[in-house]
């Protein structure tokens, strides 16, 4: 395409809400633009770099044995009712009511209207396994839509959904599309890995979310520098700890007045002593009923896992009221001794001997606590967060914590939708049975921001040439000098002949203004055409990545740039 056609207007200008790098260059580059809060529209440009992402997504599924479908935006409560969710969901479902008053939604997924398409058709084991695929777009009325397309409103989601007639083919279906996964991000090469997500109270390590590591990411995750272990914060395990049986003896208990004393620090100052002496007791309203929960003082519970241990449905930090009734003291004072409430505690109390703890009783604390001496744990469990070189799980080694950005999510389902919306069929033996699913998404604008994140330097975007917008941008030095403009016509017209796609920057510019939208761009290959070079036959061929420029004899160029191009292919 000639440049001086296009509808590319980058810009210097950035606005003030652009966090991110890859905020930053998508409206920098003239990608995207945006229409109102978490809504963007994308120009030729990125819709160009979109639309190669979704061939890849959509090759890699249907390599998988997927088939394409394409199901409605726009969907109506009483799925949303049957399978519980237009309850549930909160202020994300964008609701709304149409000209016949009945209520509807926008899809901020598909499970329901899947479930509800495959339930009517499908009725027999032998018309399974079925994995059906879509690249839509869904509607997430997000609290805070933030780094442009990354947490967007409006976006654009390849989602898919298997059904199965039991656990183990479900599983193979699982696998099918984790492999899948695994091939589209290498495809577009990126660093990633996929971490063990907690999948809540369906159980089982059956949810991987693909995560692409950048600082920039909203998510922690953690893993392991000796083996293939990975998973995200929340669902991280923490090894239970060898512990040797202390046969130390622990002077009596005692009660120390702790004035003003609020935080770990504040007692840590007080008593002089570190945080990992002290043991924390939060008290937890667990479905309506207190829970105290022990951890060290220098750790943090992890909610999730202490909701999955309890198996219950609301769990939030007890109040004022809950914590004086269990423990006869203000938030701040409780401690295990003679707490009202079901005492359970982490792992890592097991080898505590000699702790600091609330006294239940405002301005006090005990020290000498000698845990089954002075109270009983009901419970010993893996209830907190795992920190930076905390020993791995799976092998001992040494945990690491990074950020990543989530871009893909493959997910367990099983009978979740196909029982509440009775997605059965007919098995082997004639016997009614309920269908086994499984949902996958990847989000598509988010894993072109994310590749941005990884491929950028200070001028610009370095696209990976699988995802390239255009493969080669040729800047001639000066068009008004005939031989110049002869020879870029006549590489333009080689290059589109070999179906290389090429920006032909036929702008009346300063090259310099050319060399900055090129780098900007990110375009693969810039060929330059300059009265030196041309001269002498030649022209210059430079690798955006790398900055490598190569002199190639003009003849030869488009040659030379089909051998580089089909090698990355
Ligand atoms: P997050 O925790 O980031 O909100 P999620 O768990 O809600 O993600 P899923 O429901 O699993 O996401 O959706 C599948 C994929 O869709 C995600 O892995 C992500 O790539 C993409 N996605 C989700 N929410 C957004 C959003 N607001 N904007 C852009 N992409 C999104
Ligand atoms: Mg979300």
């Amino acid at each position: 395409m000639r440049y001086s056609q296009m509808f590319l207007p980058t810009t210097r200008e950035v606005p003030s809400d652009a966090e991110l790098v890859s905020h930053q260059l998508m409206i920098r580059a003239g990608m995207i633009r945006k229409l109102t809060s978490g809504v963007y529209s994308y120009l030729p440009l990125g819709y160009r770099v979109i639309r190669k992402f979704e061939q890849i997504v959509r090759e890699e599924m249907t390599h998988a044995g997927a088939e394409e479908v394409f199901l409605p935006i726009v969907q109506p409560s009483e799925l949303w009712q049957e399978s519980g969710r237009w309850l549930y969901y909160g202020k994300e479902l964008l609701r709304f009511r149409d000209r016949h008053d009945r209520e509807c939604c926008l899809g901020p997924t598909h499970e329901e209207v899947i479930t509800d398409l495959v339930r009517n058709e499908i009725k027999t084991y032998r018309q399974l396994p079925k994995i059906l695929f879509q690249i839509q777009t869904k509607f997430r009325d997000e609290i805070r839509p933030r780094f442009g397309v990354m947490r967007a409103r409006e976006f654009g989601m390849k989602d898919a959904y298997s059904f199965d007639e039991d656990e183990q083919h479900s599983e193979i279906s699982y696998k099918k599309m984790y492999d899948a996964y695994m091939r589209i991000f290498s495809r577009c090469g990126m660093r990633f890995r996929p971490v063990e997500a907690d999948s809540g109270s369906i159980g089982g390590s059956y949810s991987h979310e693909f995560m692409v590591m950048a600082d920039s990411g909203e998510d922690a995750v953690c893993y392991c520098s000796s083996c293939d272990y990975a998973a995200n914060l929340e669902k991280a395990e923490v090894a239970r700890p060898q512990v040797n049986e202390a046969a130390d003896t622990v002077e009596p208990m005692e009660e120390v007045y702790t004035p003003s004393v609020k935080s770990i620090e504040d007692l840590c100052r007080f008593l002089q002593i570190k945080p990992s002496e002290i043991v924390k007791t939060l008290v937890f309203s667990a479905d309506g009923r207190p829970v105290a929960v022990l951890v060290r003082g220098d750790h943090e519970i992890n909610e999730i896992k202490l909701k999955n241990y309890l198996h219950c449905n609301f769990l939030e930090l007890a109040d004022e009221e809950m914590i004086r009734a269990a423990s006869g003291a203000s938030k701040g004072f409780a401690g295990a001794v003679g707490i009202k409430a079901r005492i359970i505690a982490d792992y890592s109390l097991l080898g505590m001997n000699d702790v600091v703890m609330g006294a239940n009783r405002d301005d006090f604390h005990l020290r000498h606590v000698k845990i089954g001496r002075d109270f009983r744990v009901d419970e010993f469990a893996d209830l907190r967060m795992i920190r930076q070189d905390d020993p791995c799980p799976k092998c001992g080694g040494k945990i690491t914590i990074a950020r990543g950005i989530e871009v893909g999510h493959v997910f367990k389902l099983g009978t979740k939708y196909s029982k509440a919306m009775k997605a059965v069929f007919l098995d082997r033996d004639g016997k009614e049975k309920t269908m086994i699913m499984g949902c996958y998404g990847i989000g598509i604008g988010r894993t072109v921001a994310a590749v941005i994140e990884q491929n950028h330097d200070e001028n610009g975007i370095i696209w990976p040439l699988v995802l390239a917008p255009y493969h080669v941008i040729i800047v001639p030095v000066n068009l008004k000098e005939k031989n110049i403009a002869s020879a870029a016509d006549k590489l333009y017209g080689q290059l589109l002949e070999r179906g290389i796609e090429t920006i032909y920057d036929d702008r009346d510019e300063r090259v310099g203004v050319k060399f900055n939208d090129a780098d900007l761009i990110g375009i693969p290959y810039r060929v330059t055409i300059g009265p030196k070079r041309l001269a002498e036959g030649t022209l210059e061929i430079k690798d955006r990545r790398s900055g490598e420029v190569t002199v190639v004899p003009i003849e030869r160029a488009a040659g030379f740039l089909q051998t580089v191009i089909d090698s990355q292919k």
